[in-house]
């Protein structure tokens, strides 16, 4: 349990929208979040479903709920997440990553990686969500240092939440149920470098060759777990809160630093 009033970091491991509408042991693990751990006053997201060219975050009062998918059914498409949002909090990210420029967005809302699995969390839709965008023109490592930049509002109620995939290729999916091999092997050295501590193998997840290419094929669903990595402080316990390969090709593991 945390001894602090710090707000813990939370990525979500958040596989198919279909999550959004169903339950399983990922979904359990959700909602436990909700009941575990102290009420936020806001929520800063990052989800792999926002790609800007530098930094925004959604500064309206009332983002919208973004149905990002096709194909899937129309209960998916009928769901709402109706949270407000807060401009407060998307003005102080931006002090805080100063001098870098970061857009007071107005047009973006909330996208499915970020309602698919707050919905679960808080399904009340009663906390105040902010997105922030991914700038996939920046390095890896950039990610982790701005996870770094906005540790500090872990201390002013603000839960920093990622949500993506440490294992995400949609081409190389199957239904074989016992997943590829390759995205066991690395899903395995990141969540052992993760609960080492050895943050500089998460940065650097590229120099597992062939693993890491065909498990991070495009990157924007595993950098958001750098923002919570980044965001580690020294007091802070890591545990992997659930974990397993779906559809042979994504990781649904989830990480929690509290
Ligand atoms: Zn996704």
């Amino acid at each position: 349990m945390p001894t602090t009033n710090r707000m813990p970091a939370i990525f979500f491991g958040h596989g198919s929208p279909m999550n959004a509408i169903e339950e399983n042991t990922y979904t359990k693990t959700w909602t436990q979040f909700g009941q575990d751990f102290p009420r936020p006053k806001a929520i800063l997201m990052v989800s792999a479903h926002w790609m800007t060219h530098g930094i925004a975050v959604t500064a309206m009062e009332k983002p919208k709920t973004i149905h990002d998918f096709g194909g899937f059914p129309q209960a998916l498409f009928d769901m709402q997440y109706p949270a407000p949002g807060s401009p407060a909090l998307a003005r102080r990210v931006a002090e805080l990553l100063a001098p870098l420029p970061v857009q007071q967005n107005q047009d973006w809302g909330l996208d499915h990686g970020t309602w698919s699995v707050l919905t679960k969390t808080y399904p009340l839709a009663d906390i105040p969500v902010v997105q922030l965008s991914l700038d996939l023109s920046q390095p890896a490592s950039w990610h982790f240092d701005i996870g770094k930049k906005l540790a500090c509002l872990r201390d002013e109620g603000i839960m920093l939440m990622a949500s993506g995939n440490v294992v995400h290729n949609l081409r190389r999916m199957s239904a074989d149920p016992a997943g590829h091999a390759w995205a066991h092997r690395f899903n395995d050295k990141m969540r052992a470098a993760l609960l080492s501590a050895d943050w500089d193998k998460v940065v650097h997840y590229e120099q597992f060759g062939q693993d890491a290419a065909l498990s991070v094929p495009t990157n924007e669903h595993f950098l958001p777990l750098l923002y919570v990595i980044g965001s580690h402080q020294p007091e802070d316990q890591l545990s992997i809160a659930s974990d397993g390969i779906e559809l042979g090709a994504i990781s649904m593991m989830s990480v929690v630093l509290s």
